[in-house]
């Protein structure tokens, strides 16, 4: 065992502060990272809060974790120290059920292990997340980061990122096709990027009209207001593929109208509450309404190696380690363009 420094809450109703935790020893098959950067996720947030009522404190979030290998166990073969490597929101998952022998260890029928407030198979406990020093993971759940990237930029690749390739990749969207993004934030703009990276003709949806600009700038052939009857209107009936990346309460109908037959809306950002979806958007025209989780370990490094060779990264906004609660703020308000980072050289010692 080994004390690591990191930044964490030790109840869901503190403010995060410095946390100092036992991480494991570098075992035969893990790889020990110093984390560099570390992306911040909408999902740190309601952890740390316990909003979804399953945290066990002290949590220490961060599951976009970028850095350098510091060490390696013994029968390590992928990786050597100074590699650069990422790790996302899955740390380890049972590796025999079938979605696992699929690569879907995101759907492990036992449940993957979080990267934070996860089961830990060693400690017992909860895992800790990569606001934090260094962090030790079997190397089965480690990528390879592109040398050609900015490092800072690749974190948020590692949720945001996939979140949004493994649908546009499931779907299999493509030239030819019409491809809607609801949403500009984390998650909505590397969407763009995607769809546009894969051919499709994208079109952003937003309800501010502050981000046209930054739509088109981020690779959308057109923004549309949403809060505009008429625009939204012109739009029926046209779309092949929707990525909806809102997280909050919306009208899906709205948007599951404007698929042609045999469409399909995918939500990879999760409301609250529940989405009340009127049946006959779907029947009228054979739609589908379906929901994404992350991607498998195979497909983000295959995301990870698309994003080096079309020079794909986040756009984001670097903070210090004790920013953090003014970035949850802005976060909550939507002010971020596109997401934060954490430089984790300021974690104070
Ligand atoms: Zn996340
Ligand atoms: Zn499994």
């Amino acid at each position: 065992m080994f004390i690591c420094q990191g930044f964490g809450a030790t109840a869901a109703t503190e403010k995060l502060g410095p946390f100092s935790f036992e991480r494991r020893d570098t075992g035969p098959t893990d790889v020990r990272i110093d984390i560099r950067y570390c992306g911040v996720c909408h999902s740190d947030l309601h952890q740390a809060r316990n909003e979804w009522h399953n945290t066990i404190d002290p949590c220490v979030p961060g599951h976009e974790i970028v850095g350098q290998v510091a060490e390696v166990g013994d029968k390590v073969t992928r990786f050597a120290v100074g590699d650069l490597v990422g790790v996302g929101c899955m740390v380890d998952s049972c590796r025999e059920c079938a979605s696992c022998k699929q690569g879907l260890e995101q759907y492990c029928e036992v449940g993957f292990v979080g990267t934070y407030n996860g089961p830990d198979k060693h400690s017992g406990g909860m895992t800790f997340g990569g606001y934090s020093r260094a962090v030790v993971v079997d190397e089965a759940f480690v990528l390879k980061v592109p040398k050609n990237l900015d490092l800072a930029a690749v974190a948020p690749l590692l949720c945001a990122g996939i979140t949004t390739y493994s649908p546009l990749r499931h779907w299999k969207v493509g030239p030819g096709q019409r491809v809607g993004i609801v949403g500009l934030g984390g998650l909505g703009h590397m969407g763009v990027k995607f769809a546009r990276a894969f051919g499709a003709e994208v079109v952003l949806f937003t309800t501010s009209a502050s981000k046209v600009d930054d739509g088109l700038r981020l690779g959308a052939h057109k923004v549309v207001l949403s809060r505009d009857p008429d625009a939204m209107a012109k739009e029926v009936g046209s779309f092949d593929f929707i990525l909806d990346a809102v997280a909050a309460q919306h009208d899906i109908n709205e948007y599951l109208g404007l698929l042609k037959t045999d469409g399909t809306l995918v939500q990879v950002g999760a409301p609250e509450e529940p989405l009340p979806v009127a049946v006959f958007s779907l029947i009228m025209k054979r739609r589908n309404f379906a929901g994404s989780l992350i991607g498998g370990i195979a497909e983000t490094q295959e995301m990870l190696d698309f994003c080096g060779e079309h020079n794909i990264t986040s756009d984001i906004e670097m903070i210090r380690m004790d920013e953090i609660e003014t970035a949850y703020a802005r976060m909550l308000r939507s002010d971020v363009k596109y997401r934060f980072v954490i430089d984790m050289e300021t974690l104070a010692s």
